[in-house]
């Protein structure tokens, strides 16, 4: 019996490593459950994936909504640094099409751990997307669905693997990246998109040299939104500490239509596979920075004619300059306020030594009228 259990973990476990923690091709729904009665497909079209995976539909499961009106500002949240993420191009990446994404496998040399409780391993990255008639990542902040996400997948070091780290409380750590559409193509995309056709078939795949994955991220890896979820996949595993980072990466037009159209799956065009936001319930989603209202996120569509950084300085440009102009008027204000006083003091004591002075002249002339 236990035996029995523990083989269906483990296939629901390699399941999770194939699909990526992500998406599967929308289209597939007729492979054949060899798996006893555990359900083994699923699809996006019909994400009432709690009838075979019951954690699917539990309190804390991504993706979510981000209404950054609500969330809480800790300033225990710092700057994220990835370590070892410049990948040297004598090692060979594995990007394939696994029927539900592109994957990216990566080096467990590759680590994050500040801005965390504990180190987390590589183990690989990949895509959600929509199609050319809608938008396709799977977070949205203020109801806002961006163009595509990119997730970066991580473990926790001391789980030694993704497998087993997966179905622990504190195992999994997922950096997500949301996409617009900017005027020029993203380069550092290249070494991904430029591949994508040779791997339209399903279970494609090939090699690429190694580069520097710090890249794809966003500058700001300072501002970020923090929340505990799940795999935005069956089995839906609620083992995710997730960061969504404020800032958007840009990638051309171009770049995006590639990514919507070329990989293939079982059934046609694989597209469209995100998951739909899950409610929040009683979950708080901690902000590094302050999201004050005035301080926007994201330069809402991009103008055509505006450089791909137009969105980066934004926030830092807000936050620096005003906490300057308000400590530079505070000074101003004081000294000002200091010069008033003086200036007044000053008057009073010039008005008092003439009073007296009239004094001094009137005594005089009384004493001789007298
Ligand atoms: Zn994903």
């Amino acid at each position: 019996m236990s035996c029995r259990m523990d083989r269906l973990l483990f296939l629901i476990l390699a399941q999770l490593l194939t699909t990526a923690t992500c998406g599967t091709d929308p289209d597939s729904e007729s492979e054949e459950s060899d798996e006893g009665d555990m359900p083994d497909h699923w699809t996006y079209k019909d994400q009432d994936w709690s009838k075979g995976y019951k954690l699917c539909k539990e309190n804390s499961q991504s993706p979510i909504n981000i209404d950054t009106s609500k969330t809480t500002f800790n300033n225990k949240l710092p700057l994220i640094i990835p370590e070892g993420y410049n990948i040297p191009e004598t090692e060979q990446l594995e990007l394939s099409n696994n029927g539900h994404t592109v994957k990216l496998s990566l080096p467990d040399s590759m680590s994050i751990s500040h801005g965390f409780t504990q180190k987390y391993l590589a183990n690989q990255l990949h895509f959600h997307w929509g199609s050319a008639t809608s938008s396709g990542s799977e977070h949205t902040v203020d109801g806002v669905q961006y163009a595509a996400e990119m997730h970066v997948v991580h473990f926790a070091a001391k789980y030694g693997n993704l497998i087993e780290a997966a179905q622990k409380a504190d195992g999994l750590a997922v950096l997500g990246v949301l996409f617009q559409v900017g005027a020029q193509d993203n380069k550092n995309y290249n070494p991904i998109f430029d591949k994508l056709q040779d791997i339209a078939a399903e279970d494609a795949n090939v090699y690429i040299p190694g580069f520097d994955i710090s890249t794809l991220l966003p500058d700001q890896l300072y501002r970020y939104f923090r929340y505990d979820g799940s795999l935005t996949t069956p089995p839906c595993f609620q083992t995710v500490t997730w960061t969504v980072f404020n800032e958007t990466v840009q990638i051309s037009q171009a770049q995006l239509d590639k990514l919507e159209t070329s990989l293939k799956a079982a059934h046609g065009t694989l597209d469209s596979n995100f998951r739909h936001v899950q409610p929040l319930n009683r979950r708080t989603v901690f902000a590094s920075f302050s999201p004050l209202p005035t301080s926007r996120r994201i330069v809402p569509n991009i103008d055509s004619n505006a450089p791909s950084e137009a969105t980066k300085s934004v926030d830092d440009d807000f936050t620096l300059g005003d906490m300057l102009a308000a400590l530079f008027g505070i000074l101003f204000g004081c000294t000002a306020l200091a010069f008033v006083i003086y200036v007044i003091r000053q008057r009073k004591r010039q008005r008092s030594s003439t009073e007296r002075g009239q004094k001094v002249i009137y005594k005089p002339a009384a004493t001789m009228e007298a």
